[in-house]
C-alpha cells in the first residue's frame, strides 16, 4: 500500500502551516503535497496553548487559532487544504525513513514516497523520569505540547479551583502557565533550580522585575531546588511534592516544563546532526540535497552571528519554513536565509520582545519600577540584542531594526543615557 507525492511536510505544526500557505503563494498543483501529523487536526499556532486557550473566561478554540492566523495571514481550516488540493494525513504517526529510498512509513503501514521531504517534527517535552523521578503519569501531572495536553490541562485545572499548583521549571512554559493558573484562581508554587527565571534569556535584574510581579500576584517562588519525588493518595493521584532541599509543596495540579528534546530519531545515522537538530544550510537544506528541515529540528546558520544554531520559538519556525520552500520551488531567486533572533512572551497585562543575542554586557534602560523598560547587549563593540517591556509597536519594530544593524558602540554610558532613544532616533 502506498502513496506518492512530489512535496511531503512531515509533522503537522507550526512550520507546516507557514509551509504550506507558501507553497500555494508560489504554486503548487493539487495533489502535489501532502502534511502527514502525529496530531488528529490542522496546523495551528501551538502559542495559544499556553495563553488564550488556558483562560476561564472566552478561551481560544479551534478553527480560531489555525495556523497562519498568528502572522494576520489566512487561517488555513481544513476547508483551506481541501480547496488548494493539500492532503492532510492526519493522526498518523512516521515510524521509520529511508531518505536513500525517498520513503516514509507510517504507522498504519502505509508507504509515502516524496521528491522532496520537509522535516518539520518539531520536539516533544523531556520528561521527569529522565531526571530520575517517577510516577508523572498520574493524572493531575501536566505536561505541555500539544492540543491534548492543553485539554487535559484546562480539565484539571478545573478540578483543582482555588486549590495549589506547583509548577515545574522557570522557562517559558513555567512562566506562562503560572500566570494563566493564577488567572484561574489558583495557588501557584514556582519551583526550578536556578537562581531567577528565564535563566538562559533574563539577566538577574531582568527576571527580578517579573518575580516581583508575580510575588504581587501571589506567587510563591521556589529557587535553587527540584522535585526530588512525588506524593499519592491511595488512588494514584498526586497530593503533593517532596523537593531536594527538604522541603514539601501540597498540590492538586503539577505542571511541568523542564525543557524539549527535538525530534530528530527517523533520521539519526542518514542525516548529520547538530546542536540537537538537523543540520541545515541557509536553503534549510539537510546533508541529503532532498530533505530540507524547518522549525524546532533544525539546526540553521545564524548568518548574522556567524554560527549554526536550532531555536524553539514560532517566529523561527515560521520564517525558516517559508525560506525552505521558497528555496525548492525558486532556488534561483532565495538567497541565504539571514534570520534575527526573536522571541517574545504575554502574561498578565506584561509583554516583551527580544531580538538578537544576549551576549557580552547588559546595559538598562527604562523604569523598572514602572510598565516600561528594556536592555541591550553590547559585545565587542556592537550591539547585538535589545530586549523591551511594555513596547509601542513603533518601539518593537525600531529595536529589531537597529538590532539587526549590530551598529558599533563606542560609550556605553551614553547608549545608557540614551535609552530607547537610542533606537528611536536611529
Ligand atoms: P511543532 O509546532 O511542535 O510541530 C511538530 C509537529 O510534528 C507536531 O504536529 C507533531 O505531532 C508532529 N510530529 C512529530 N513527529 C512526528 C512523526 N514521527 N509522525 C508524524 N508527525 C510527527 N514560541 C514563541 O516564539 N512564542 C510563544 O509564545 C510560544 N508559545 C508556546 C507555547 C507552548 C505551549 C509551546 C509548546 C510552545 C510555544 N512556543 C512559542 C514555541 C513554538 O510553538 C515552537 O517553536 C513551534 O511550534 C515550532 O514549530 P514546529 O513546526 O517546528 O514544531
Ligand atoms: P525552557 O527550556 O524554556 O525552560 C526549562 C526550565 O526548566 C529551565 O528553567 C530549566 O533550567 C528548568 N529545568 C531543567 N531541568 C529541570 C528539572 N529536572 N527540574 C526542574 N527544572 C528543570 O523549556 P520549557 O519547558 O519552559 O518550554 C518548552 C518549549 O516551549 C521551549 O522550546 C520554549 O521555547 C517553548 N515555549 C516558548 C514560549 C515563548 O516563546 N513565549 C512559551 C511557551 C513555550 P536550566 O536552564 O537550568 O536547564
Amino acid at each position: 500500500m502506498g502513496r506518492a507525492f512530489v512535496y511531503v511536510i512531515l509533522g503537522g505544526g507550526v512550520a507546516a502551516g507557514y509551509a504550506a500557505l507558501e507553497f500555494t503563494k508560489k504554486g503548487v498543483s493539487h495533489g502535489e503535497l501532502c502534511i502527514i501529523s502525529e496530531e488528529p487536526v490542522a496546523p495551528y499556532e501551538r502559542p495559544a496553548l499556553s495563553k488564550g486557550f488556558l483562560l476561564p473566561e472566552a478561551p481560544a478554540r479551534l478553527p480560531a487559532f489555525h495556523t497562519c492566523v498568528g502572522a494576520n495571514e489566512e487561517r488555513l481550516t481544513p476547508k483551506w487544504y481541501k480547496e488548494h488540493g493539500i492532503e492532510l494525513i492526519l493522526g498518523t504517526r512516521v515510524k521509520s525513513a529511508d531518505v536513500r529510498r525517498k520513503t516514509l512509513l507510517t504507522a498504519a503501514g502505509e508507504t509515502i514516497s516524496y521528491k522532496f521531504l520537509i522535516i518539520a517534527t518539531g520536539a516533544r517535552a523531556l520528561r521527569l523520569e529522565e531526571f530520575g523521578v517517577s510516577g508523572s503519569d498520574a493524572e493531575n501531572v501536566c505536561y505541555l505540547r500539544d492540543l491534548a495536553d492543553a485539554t487535559r490541562l484546562v480539565n484539571v485545572m478545573q478540578t483543582s479551583a482555588g486549590g495549589n499548583a506547583v509548577v515545574i521549571g522557570g522557562g517559558y512554559i513555567g512562566m506562562e502557565c503560572a500566570a494563566s493558573l493564577v488567572i484561574n484562581k489558583i495557588n501557584v508554587s514556582m519551583v526550578f533550580p536556578e537562581a531567577h527565571c528565564m535563566g538562559r534569556l533574563f539577566t538577574p535584574k531582568i527576571a527580578s522585575y517579573y518575580e516581583e510581579f508575580y510575588k504581587s500576584k501571589g506567587v510563591n517562588f521556589v529557587k535553587g531546588t527540584v522535585l526530588s519525588s512525588f506524593v499519592f493518595n491511595p488512588e494514584g493521584k498526586v497530593t503533593g511534592v517532596n523537593l531536594k532541599d527538604g522541603s514539601y509543596l501540597p498540590a492538586d495540579l503539577v505542571v511541568v516544563g523542564i525543557g524539549i528534546r527535538p525530534n530528530t530519531s527517523l533520521f539519526e545515522g542518514q542525516l548529520t546532526l547538530e546542536k540537537g537538530g538537523i543540520k541545515v544550510n541557509g536553503r534549510l537544506q539537510s546533508s541529503n540535497s532532498s530533505v530540507y528541515a524547518v522549525g524546532d529540528v533544525a539546526s540553521f546558520p545564524v548568518k548574522i552571528f556567524g554560527e549554526i544554531r536550532r531555536l524553539e520559538h514560532v517566529d523561527a519556525a515560521r520564517k525558516s519554513a517559508r525560506h525552505a520552500v521558497s528555496a525548492i520551488l525558486e532556488p534561483e531567486k532565495t538567497p541565504e536565509f539571514d534570520y534575527l533572533p526573536f522571541f517574545y512572551s504575554r502574561v498578565f497585562s506584561l509583554s516583551w520582545q527580544f531580538y538578537g543575542d544576549n551576549t557580552g554586557e547588559a546595559i538598562y534602560f527604562g523604569d523598572f519600577s514602572g510598565t516600561s523598560f528594556g536592555a541591550y547587549w553590547v559585545n565587542k563593540g556592537h550591539l547585538v540584542g535589545s530586549f523591551l517591556e511594555g513596547g509601542s509597536k513603533e518601539e518593537y519594530k525600531a529595536i529589531a531594526k537597529v538590532t539587526r544593524l549590530k551598529p558599533v558602540i563606542e560609550d556605553l554610558s551614553e547608549l545608557e543615557r540614551q535609552g530607547l532613544g537610542f533606537v528611536v532616533a536611529l
